[in-house]
């Protein structure tokens, strides 16, 4: 046996600043407007020195590709500071030429606690309320696996589920499918009217039902990992951009958040301790998952015409998903129970 391994977890923890003076205000806003002005370029405004350094590493990696928005007022995990004793917590935000920042009072969605470390904040303004986003971080003790849940990913099914210790697949996406039909019939329809304003307004409010969507999705996936001691195999979504089904078939993929659920079910994951592979995802919906043989699909069906095995397409990519952890973990040693298919 070996000995339990540790994981970073990292998450995101957002809060709603609860007040601020007139001054503070005032501040917040100067220190904000001049990181906008520092990211277009304009290197002598003042701004807190460790924050233009946030601003730079920041330009660096996007490249210096900036989009016509404001973003968030960056601040180096040094540099701020959270009291956690009492409720509400007291950030302190540094502030250029005001010794000490400003402290102001902030109420989370969910609990800081001791054993998280805080990394880079986010400090942003929608209209005429102010955020801020937390990334905290812990060390888990990652879980030992008896059982694998694997995910396809699909246009039809926005994720599938296999678990090793039960052969009836999970099949996730209904909702998010009626609602991304729903915006796509209502952004068609404001757009002969060339309503082009409330298409964008629209826009936001989509992404937001989408968002709780996939948490929703995420978290269950992720609660049944935890229940039956599973840990999760993942494709990588290297061939999902990539298809060869023409440019029709592409537009519906793409605009499908295949990359955002899949970020979400890793971290929620990993923040239980609940260890996530990622499996080279090729050929997983082409292969017959019994004999392996090159099979067609037909709608929602998989078809092998070797061994004329016929069943549901992404329920096949899931369970070859499943195989390849399986090898892929029996390769590293890890001692999992044997898996029950259909
Ligand atoms: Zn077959």
């Amino acid at each position: 046996m070996s000995s339990p391994e540790y994981i970073i977890a990292r998450k995101t923890i957002k809060a709603k600043i609860l007040k601020l003076s007139e001054e503070e205000e005032e501040l917040l806003r100067q220190e904000y407007e001049n990181f906008q002005r520092y990211l277009r370029g304009e290197k002598t405004v003042p701004l807190y020195a460790a924050t233009k350094q946030q601003a730079d590493r920041f330009l660096r990696r996007i490249n210096g590709k900036l989009k016509e928005m404001e973003y968030p007022l960056m601040l180096r995990n040094d540099t701020y500071s959270i009291r956690i004793e009492r409720s509400p917590y007291i950030l302190k935000i540094p502030i250029h030429g005001v010794w000490g920042g400003i402290r102001v009072p902030i109420k989370t969605h969910e609990p800081i606690t001791g054993n998280m470390r805080l990394r880079e904040a986010k400090v942003i303004r929608r209209g005429n309320e102010w955020f801020v986003h937390i990334c905290v971080e812990k060390k888990v003790e990652e879980r030992i696996p008896k059982n694998i849940l694997a995910i396809d990913m699909g246009i039809r099914w926005i994720a599938t589920t296999v678990n090793s210790s039960n052969p009836i697949p999970k099949f996730y996406g209904k909702e998010l499918r009626r609602v991304k039909g729903h915006f796509f019939y209502l952004r068609r329809s404001l757009a002969l009217k060339k309503a082009y304003g409330a298409i964008k307004k629209i826009g936001d409010r989509e992404r937001r039902i989408v968002n709780d969507i996939l948490h929703k999705i995420s978290r269950e996936i992720v609660n049944e990992a935890l229940k039956t001691d599973a840990m999760i195999a993942l494709g990588d979504l290297k061939g999902i951009r990539k298809s060869d089904k023409g440019n029709r078939f592409n537009r519906k993929l793409n605009g499908f958040p295949y990359y955002k659920l899949s970020k979400l079910i890793e971290y929620k994951a990993r923040w239980l301790g609940i260890k996530v592979i990622k499996v080279n995802e090729r050929n997983t919906s082409k292969l017959c998952h019994r004999c392996g043989s090159k099979g067609i699909r037909k709608g929602s069906l998989f078809e092998c015409q070797s061994c004329n095995y016929t069943c549901n397409a992404d329920y096949n990519g899931a369970v070859n998903i499943m195989k390849r952890a399986i090898r892929y973990m029996r390769m590293a040693g890890a001692g999992l129970t044997q898996p029950i298919t259909r």
